[in-house]
Parts: C-alpha cells; sequence; structure tokens
C-alpha cells in the first residue's frame, strides 16, 4: 500500500479548512486536504456579510477563489469522504482509496448539516437561490426587512428564531410541520405580546415561487415572502468522537482555545465546534487552529524545513 506522508491532514474544505490550508502553508507546513465537498457555504446564493465583499458574494464563487489561493501554495485537495481516522504508532491515517495518509496533527473542519423541511429537493434547491426559504437570520435577516416571514421549527429554537426576526419586520408568523409548536403558555404570551402571528395547524405543502413561499397548511394556503427553517443541525463529528475526542451534550467538538479537541495532535474549526455559524468565525477559529498546529509541532524542533 502506498502511504504519503505530510505534518498535517485538514478534514473538510469549506472556509475553515480552506483558511488552515492556507495559514499552514504560509507556514512552511506540509498539508493535505481532504474533502468531501458538501460545504454548508454551497448553499449560499449570496452573502452579505462577508466584509470587503461589496455587493455580495456566492458561496460557490467564495469557495472557489479560496480553493484558488490555496492552490497557488500546491496544496493537495482531495476529494474523499474520509470514514476513519486511524492512530498508527503515534501518527494519524487516514485511507484515500489504496493511499494511506498519514500526519501528525489532524484539523477536523467538517461543518454542521442542517435539518431540512418536508420539500422535494428541487423546490428546496430553487427556493434557496431566490431567498424565499433561508436558514441564518443571523447572514440575512436584513434582506427580509419589513417583509412576510413565517419561521417554521419547534421548541425555544422557534420563539428565539421569531423574537430575534421581529426586530427586522412586523410580519412574523411561527409554524410547524406537525402542528405541535412545542411551547409551554408562558411561551405563547411573549409571541402574542410580541405581535407574532401564531398557526398551529399542520403543513402539508411547500410552494415556492419566485419571490414567494406558498405554505400548504391542512386547511387553506398561506402566501409568505419568505420561510425561515428552525429544525436544528446534525454537527458532523462522528470523525473526531470516533477517535476519542469529547462532543457537547449537542454534538459538537469541545475545544479549548486554541482550538485544541481533548485528543492530543487532533484540533477542530467552524461549525463542527460550538458557537455562531459563521463564515467569520468559521476564518477565525481555522487561522487560529493553523496557528497552534504550527507552534505545537514546533514545541520541539522549532525547524519545520529540512536544511
Ligand atoms: C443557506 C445558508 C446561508 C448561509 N449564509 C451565510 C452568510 O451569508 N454568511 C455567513 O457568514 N454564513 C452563512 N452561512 C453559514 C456558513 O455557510 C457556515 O458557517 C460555513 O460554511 C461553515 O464553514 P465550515 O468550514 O465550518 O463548514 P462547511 O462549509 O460546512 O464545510 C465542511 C466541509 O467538510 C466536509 N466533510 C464533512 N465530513 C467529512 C468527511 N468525513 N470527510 C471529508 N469531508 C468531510 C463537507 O463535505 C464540507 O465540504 C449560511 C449557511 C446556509 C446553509
Amino acid at each position: 500500500m502506498m502511504i504519503v506522508t505530510k505534518k498535517v491532514i485538514i478534514v473538510g474544505g469549506g472556509p475553515a479548512g480552506l483558511t488552515a490550508a492556507l495559514y499552514l502553508a504560509r507556514f512552511h507546513v506540509s498539508v493535505i486536504l481532504a474533502d468531501a465537498g458538501q460545504s454548508r457555504a454551497e448553499l449560499i446564493a449570496c452573502s452579505h456579510n462577508q466584509p470587503g465583499c461589496a455587493g455580495g458574494i456566492s458561496g460557490p464563487d467564495l469557495l472557489r477563489r479560496m480553493r484558488n489561493q490555496v492552490r497557488q501554495y500546491g496544496i493537495e485537495l482531495v476529494q474523499t469522504d474520509v470514514r476513519k481516522i486511524r492512530n498508527e504508532e503515534g501518527r494519524f491515517v487516514i485511507q484515500h482509496g489504496e493511499v494511506a495518509i498519514a500526519a501528525e496533527a489532524v484539523l477536523l473542519a467538517t461543518g454542521t448539516r442542517d435539518r431540512r423541511p418536508s420539500m422535494p429537493n428541487e423546490v428546496h434547491t430553487a427556493a434557496l437561490e431566490n431567498g424565499t426559504l433561508r436558514y441564518c437570520p443571523i447572514c440575512d435577516g436584513y434582506e427580509v426587512t419589513d417583509k412576510a416571514v413565517i419561521v417554521v421549527g419547534h421548541g425555544p429554537r422557534l420563539l428565539g428564531e421569531a423574537r430575534f426576526l421581529r426586530s427586522f419586520s412586523s410580519r412574523v408568523t411561527v409554524a410547524s410541520e406537525s402542528g405541535n409548536l412545542g411551547l409551554s403558555p408562558a411561551q405563547y404570551r411573549q409571541l402574542a405580546e410580541l405581535g407574532v402571528e401564531v398557526v398551529d395547524v399542520p403543513i402539508v405543502d411547500y410552494a415556492a415561487g419566485s419571490d414567494f413561499m406558498d405554505i400548504g397548511f391542512a386547511d387553506r394556503v398561506r402566501r409568505f415572502d419568505t420561510l425561515y427553517v428552525v429544525m436544528g443541525s446534525d454537527a458532523q463529528s462522528s470523525l473526531g468522537a470516533a477517535a476519542g475526542a469529547q462532543t457537547t451534550p449537542e454534538g459538537c467538538l469541545v475545544v479549548d482555545r486554541h482550538q485544541r479537541t481533548t485528543v492530543q495532535g487532533l484540533y477542530a474549526a467552524g461549525d463542527v465546534t460550538e458557537g455562531l455559524d459563521q463564515i467569520a468565525v468559521a476564518i477565525g477559529q481555522a487561522s487560529i487552529a493553523a496557528t497552534a498546529i504550527r507552534n505545537d509541532l514546533c514545541s520541539e524542533n522549532p525547524l519545520l524545513r529540512q536544511e
């Protein structure tokens, strides 16, 4: 079996993984990046909260630029779904077909996955593209200012998101697919005080137009400008957990302030850790992780390069 040896393996090629690759390459640390190609950023039609990108930038465009930037340093980007991280004689090893890739450190930048509403994929894709379906009011609440917004989800998160969106629009409605919102009487009262409309009838259908989202309730169809989904997400932490890293009750990888997990040599950055799921945060954490990895690798031998 062929073995490729690097200093660092990065798993995940979204904003976090690509940022770490850039930093490590510029520290003269040999690195390989393995990515399954499912970045949440691929779903961003146009982001308006990227500093320096006046007019907005699409997620695919941002990722393309970031990939091109790391390729300038000769970093290998391998398209693969990493199933396991083995620990062999103090080194981490991942398998890519017939090739084993070994490294002294691994950065997990594997992200999270949003739970989706019950709608066909083609409806989901078209609605994300035209902004009638959204997931992140921190990212794009500004874009729905004064619009008719429906928030679909369950429990305290639904209440929290409705409260958040209420400062963008006076026309906020909450509902859930089952018709059961999972809220206490006190939480219903809070929604009433905020002027948020509550619909506790099950949703049976979604139909997206070019600038509206029709929600088919069991008893009627209602038209909104935008649907926000609050169904939770699943941190992609299983690789790290299987390698022994501690996770939070929500399934995120636990890290210290240098992005080290609880397993020596294993680091994590971006949405897979607990915190604000934002590109700026993923980039910031990745720069901290890359610097910690570099410094930890150099703690015994400050000369990274062969001289
Ligand atoms: C619709 C939408 C709109 C958004 N808009 C904005 C916005 O405007 N502004 C903003 O700041 N944020 C926005 N976000 C959030 C932003 O996309 C994420 O915070 C960001 O992508 C997180 O980066 P990441 O690198 O941590 O994870 P990701 O970008 O999700 O990348 C993780 C990568 O790891 C790969 N991976 C996972 N497991 C494995 C494995 N086992 N082997 C190999 N590869 C693996 C995945 O395939 C993926 O490519 C939005 C998100 C969504 C869904």
